[in-house]
C-alpha cells in the first residue's frame, strides 16, 4: 500500500516545522520544494560545499510558494553549535549533507569520513536533544559493497570497497544504537543511483547522469568506464522524496532500520547512454549517433546493482511511482530549459 496520498494530506492539514540538511544539494533542494509545496515550514542547513544557492532560489522563486516559510542556517555539520541551532524547534529531520563519491571518498578519506560520519552524529545527537518526532536519512546502495547477489537485500551486505561506503554503514550502526539508546526514530534510506533535474553536471565528482547530458549537449562523447555492461538501479528523484516525508513519519517498528530505495530495476550504462544520448537529440543537442568513449574500470564501483524494494514498502508503506523514462525525460528537459 502506497500511504504517500495519506501522508500528504494530513501535512497539509497540520502543517510541521522540518530540517533538511544539505537543502542547497541535489535531492535536499527537491525535498524543500515538495514540503514548501505541502506547506510545511522548513529550515535548511548547508555550508554550500558541493550544493547551489541557485537550486534554493529556483525553489523560493515558484510560484504558490511562501518563501518567508524556510529559513536558512549557513554551517557546517562539523559545528555542534550549527547542528544544534538547526534542530531547536522542528518535528523532523530529513539528513542528506554529506560528501557523496566513491573516488572522492578514496583520494580525500579524512574528510569523507569527518562530514559522513563525524556530522552524522553531530546531527542525530542535536536531533536527540531536541526530541524530534522522525530523523530520516540519506545512506547509500554502496553498503552492499562487494556482495554480488541479485537483487540486493537488507541484511546481505557485503565487503564495502570505499571510506564513503564506509561512512555510510558507519551511519547505519550509529543510528541503529541511538534508536535503542535514546529511541531515536533515525530510518536510514539506502539510495541507488538518484536521478533528475538540478545534478551538479560540473567537477570531477560529478554523478553520471548529468555529467553525460553536459557532454552530450556540447555534442562530445562521453566516457563509460568500463565495458559498458556495468548496471545500476536508477532511481528518479521524485520517489525519494516520498520515501523521505514516510520514513521520517514512520512508526517505531522502522526506528533503528535502513531500507533500500531505488526502482527496483536494472540499466546498463550502455542502455542508459543510449537513452540519453537519443532524449537530448531528440531535444536539439547535436549528438545524434554519436558514440561514447570507453576506458578503464574505476576502483571501488560495484559491477551491478538492483534494489529489492519490499522492506520499504513494508515499514514505511513506500511505493516508487515515478518509472525510469519520466524521470529521465524530466531530468533532460530541465537540463535543456537551463535548470541546472
Ligand atoms: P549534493 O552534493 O548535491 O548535496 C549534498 C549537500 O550537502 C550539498 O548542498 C552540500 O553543500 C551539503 N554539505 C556537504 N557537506 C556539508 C557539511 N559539512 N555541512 C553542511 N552541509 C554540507 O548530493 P546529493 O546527490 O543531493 O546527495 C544527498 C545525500 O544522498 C548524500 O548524503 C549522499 O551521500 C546520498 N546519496 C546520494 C545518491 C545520489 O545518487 N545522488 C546516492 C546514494 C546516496
Amino acid at each position: 500500500m502506497d500511504r504517500f496520498p495519506t501522508l500528504e494530506a494530513e501535512l497539509r492539514a497540520q502543517p510541521q516545522k522540518w530540517l533538511v540538511t544539505g537543502a542547497a544539494g541535489f535531492i535536499g533542494s527537491h525535498l524543500v520544494d515538495t514540503l514548501l509545496q505541502l506547506g510545511q515550514g522548513v529550515v535548511g542547513l548547508d555550508d554550500f560545499s558541493t550544493g547551489r544557492r541557485s537550486n534554493l532560489a529556483r525553489v523560493l522563486g515558484r510560484p504558490g510558494v511562501d518563501p518567508a516559510r524556510f529559513r536558512l542556517i549557513e554551517g557546517d555539520l562539523r559545528d555542534r553549535d550549527a547542528c544544534a541551532r538547526a534542530c531547536d524547534g522542528v518535528d523532523r529531520v530529513l539528513h542528506q549533507a554529506a560528501l557523496g563519491s566513491v573516488p572522492r571518498s578514496i583520494e580525500q578519506p579524512l574528510l569523507s569520513l569527518a562530514v559522513n560520519v563525524d556530522g552524522f552524529v553531530n546531527i542525530a545527537l542535536a536531533a536527540v536533544a531536541a526530541g524530534v518526532k522522525g530523523f530520516s536519512y540519506a545512506s547509500s546502495s554502496s553498503v552492499f559493497g562487494d556482495s554480488e547477489r541479485l537483487p540486493k537485500r537488507e541484511g546481505e551486505e557485503g565487503r564495502v570497497l570505499s571510506p564513503y561506503a564506509a561512512s555510510k554503514r558507519m551511519d547505519e550502526v550509529a543510528a541503529e544504537s541511538f534508536a535503542t539508546a535514546y529511541q531515536l526514530p533515525a530510518v536510514g534510506l539506502r539510495y541507488f543511483n538518484v536521478v533528475g533535474p538540478r545534478q551538479d553536471p560540473d567537477g570531477v565528482y560529478a554523478a553520471v547522469v548529468p555529467r553525460w547530458l553536459a557532454t552530450l549537449a556540447d555534442g562530445k562523447a562521453p566516457i563509460i568506464f568500463g565495458d559498458g555492461l556495468t548496471s545500476r538501479d536508477f532511481c528518479p528523484v521524485e520517489n525519494v522524496v516520498r520515501a523521505n516525508l514516510l520514513a521520517a513519519t514512520a512508526g517505531p517498528a522502522a526506528w533503528g532500520r535502513a531500507v533500500n530505495v531505488g526502482l527496483g530495476g536494472r540499466t546498463t550504462l550502455l542502455d542508459l547512454y543510449r537513452i540519453l544520448r537519443d532524449g537530448m537529440a531528440a531535444r536539439g543537442a547535436p549528438c545524434a549517433g554519436l558514440e561514447p568513449t570507453f576506458e578503464a574500470f574505476r576502483k571501488g564501483d560495484v559491477r551491478h546493482s538492483l534494489a529489492d524494494v519490499s522492506l520499504a514498502q513494508e515499514l514505511l508503506g513506500w511505493a516508487p511511482s515515478v518509472g525510469l523514462d519520466d524521470g529521465l525525460g524530466r531530468a533532460m528537459d530541465a537540463f535543456v530549459a537551463g535548470e541546472v
